[in-house]
C-alpha cells in the first residue's frame, strides 16, 4: 500500500493485439501524466517480437514495460486464435507467468499497488486476488457491446437469436435491435468463432469482484447505458483513450500511440495530404485484423476507381495479394494505396472529408473525436452494433448494404461516398459529427466526464 506522498504502483495487463494495446497504453499515459502513479505496462512476448515503439520516451522516461506469456512465444496462427484452445493456454501460461512477474517486482523493491486488466483476460483478477492486490477491469468496447454479452451470459438473451419469432430485440439502456445490429458472433457468425465465449462473455463470471470496471467510452455517447451498468458495477468511463495532442492537449508529447505492429508510411501519406483541397479525400481502411476476401476487395478496389473525389486506402501487407493485378495504374494520382497509416493524423487532417471503416471501435471512437462523418463496412464483432449507433443514434454516417453474397457492391460504394460528400444528407452528418467530436473532446478537458472519472480512480487507488 503506498503512502499519500509516493507514486502508487499501477501494472496494466493488455491483450496482444493493436486494437486493445492502443486504449490501455493510451490510459497509461493518462494515468502517469497524473504524476502520482507509477506505470508498468504488460503485454505478452511474442508481442513485442513483432511490435515496433514508435514513441520511444515514454517507454524509457516513464512507462515500464514487463512480458508475459501465452503460451505461444513463437506466434500463434490466427486460425489457432479463433480457437478455445488459444484463451484457455493463455490462462494456464499467463496466470503463472503474471505471478511470477508480481513476485520478481516485489523482491525488486517495485511491489505492485494496484492492477488493470483488459477484460479478455479475466483470470489476471483472480490472480491479483491471490496477491491481495485491488483491481480493475479495463473494457475496450462501448457498454452497450458489453450490456449486450451480459445479457448473454445471464441467460436473458439466448442462442442461435430466433428471427422468425420475434425480430426485435430490446434490452435495458438500447436503442431497439434487429438481429443484424448484434455483434456478429451472436447473429452472422454464429458458432464460427468458438473463442467469442471465452473473451466476451466468459469475463461476466467474476467481474462483480473487480473494484472498479473502466470502460474505454463516453458518458455522453451512451448514457443510458452506462447508468443502467452503474447500478451492477463501479463502472468509471475513460474515453476516448486517443493521444493527448488531437484531444485535450494537456499532454504536449503526446501525439502517437506508441506501439505498432505495423509501420507506417508516415510521410508518403501526409504529403499527399497536404497536397489535396478540404475535404476532398475519402479514407478508407479495415482496422489491424481484417481479413476480407478477394471479392469484396475487388468491389471496393473497382469503386473507388470510379468516384470521383481522391482516395487513400490502407490494404495491410497480408491483404495485398488480393488486390486485383492492374490496380495500381488504373488508380493514377486519384489514389493512393499504403500497408499503414498514422490514422490518426490522416483523420485530423483537413482534406479528409469521410471515412470508410469496418467500425472497429477504436476506429470509431476516433472519428468521432476528430469530427469525420462515417461509411460502414462491418466484418466482424462488435463492429455491427457499433455502426448501428454510428448510423442511428449519433447519426453520423451511414451503412453501406451488402448484397445476399454478403458483399457490399461497387455501386453501393460510389452511392455511400457520394451521399456523404455531397448531399445535404452528408452536410448534416457532418454537422452531427462536429457535435459529437466537441462533446467527446469536452469529456477528456479538465472537469470534463472522463476527466473526473480518471481523477477519482486515481484518488481511489492512493487510498486504498
Ligand atoms: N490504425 C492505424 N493505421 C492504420 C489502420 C489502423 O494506426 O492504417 C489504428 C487505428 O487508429 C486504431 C487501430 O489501428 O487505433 C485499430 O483499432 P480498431 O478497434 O479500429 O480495429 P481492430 O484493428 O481492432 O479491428
Amino acid at each position: 500500500m503506498a503512502s499519500k506522498q509516493e507514486k502508487v504502483h499501477c501494472l496494466l495487463v493488455s491483450y496482444p493485439t493493436q486494437g486493445h494495446i492502443n486504449p490501455m497504453f493510451q490510459f497509461c499515459k493518462r494515468l502517469e501524466s497524473h504524476h502520482k502513479v507509477k506505470v508498468t505496462f504488460v503485454t505478452t512476448r511474442y508481442f513485442w517480437k513483432q511490435a515496433a515503439i514508435t514513441e520511444p520516451n515514454y517507454i524509457s522516461d516513464s512507462i515500464a514495460l514487463e512480458t508475459i506469456s501465452d503460451g505461444y512465444d513463437e506466434g500463434a496462427s490466427p486460425e489457432l486464435r479463433s480457437t478455445k484452445t488459444y484463451p484457455q493456454r493463455f490462462l494456464q501460461v499467463g496466470s503463472l507467468t503474471l505471478s511470477n512477474l508480481l513476485k520478481k517486482l516485489l523482491n525488486n523493491n517495485l511491489p505492485v499497488d494496484c492492477v488493470v486488466y483488459d477484460s479478455f483476460l479475466p483470470w489476471v483478477l483472480d490472480v491479483a486476488k491471490n496477491f491481495g492486490l485491488p483491481a480493475a477491469a479495463f473494457l475496450t468496447q462501448p457498454c452497450f457491446v458489453n450490456t449486450i454479452y451480459f445479457h448473454l451470459h445471464q441467460g436473458i438473451l439466448k442462442l442461435p437469436i430466433n428471427t422468425k419469432e420475434s425480430s426485435k430485440i430490446l434490452l435495458p439502456g438500447l436503442p431497439e435491435l434487429e438481429p443484424s445490429d448484434l455483434p456478429s458472433f451472436l447473429y452472422l457468425q454464429y458458432g464460427m468463432y468458438s473463442m467469442f465465449w471465452d473473451l466476451l462473455v466468459d469475463p461476466f463470471n467474476n467481474i462483480g469482484k473487480a473494484d472498479w470496471v473502466l470502460s474505454n467510452t463516453v458518458y455522453e455517447l451512451e448514457p443510458e447505458v452506462v447508468d443502467w451498468m452503474k447500478k451492477m458495477w463501479p463502472v468509471k468511463t475513460i474515453g476516448p483513450t486517443v493521444p493527448s495532442m488531437f484531444l485535450d492537449k494537456r499532454i504536449q508529447d503526446d501525439q502517437d500511440y506508441g506501439i505498432s505492429m505495423f509501420k507506417p508510411n508516415n510521410d508518403l501519406c501526409m504529403n499527399w495530404l497536404h497536397h489535396k483541397p478540404k475535404a476532398s479525400v475519402v479514407y478508407v481502411s479495415f482496422g489491424s485484423l481484417s481479413n476480407l476476401n478477394e471479392d469484396q476487395i475487388e468491389e471496393i478496389a473497382l469503386g473507388l476507381i470510379q468516384i470521383p473525389n481522391y482516395f487513400l486506402w490502407v490494404v495491410r501487407e497480408s491483404e495485398q495479394s488480393k488486390l486485383p493485378k492492374n490496380i495500381q495504374e488504373q488508380v493514377s494520382d486519384k489514389g493512393l494505396i499504403v500497408t499503414w497509416c498514422p490514422q490518426l493524423k490522416v483523420l485530423s487532417h483537413e482534406a479528409v472529408g469521410c471515412f470508410v471503416t469496418h467500425c472497429g471501435w477504436n476506429s470509431t471512437l476516433e472519428a468521432l473525436s476528430l469530427g469525420v462523418p462515417m461509411i460502414g463496412i462491418p466484418h466482424w464483432s462488435d463492429q455491427t452494433t457499433n455502426l448501428k449507433y454510428i448510423v442511428d443514434v449519433w447519426k453520423v454516417g451511414l451503412r453501406a448494404l451488402m448484397d445476399e453474397k454478403g458483399i457490399v457492391r461497387r455501386e453501393m460504394l460510389r452511392h455511400c461516398i457520394k451521399e456523404v460528400m455531397e448531399s445535404e444528407k452528408g452536410k448534416e452528418m457532418k454537422k452531427s459529427a462536429t457535435k459529437w467530436m466537441n462533446l467527446v473532446k469536452g469529456s477528456m478537458d479538465e472537469g470534463g466526464s472522463s476527466d473526473k472519472n480518471t481523477a477519482e480512480f486515481i484518488t481511489a487507488i492512493l487510498s486504498k
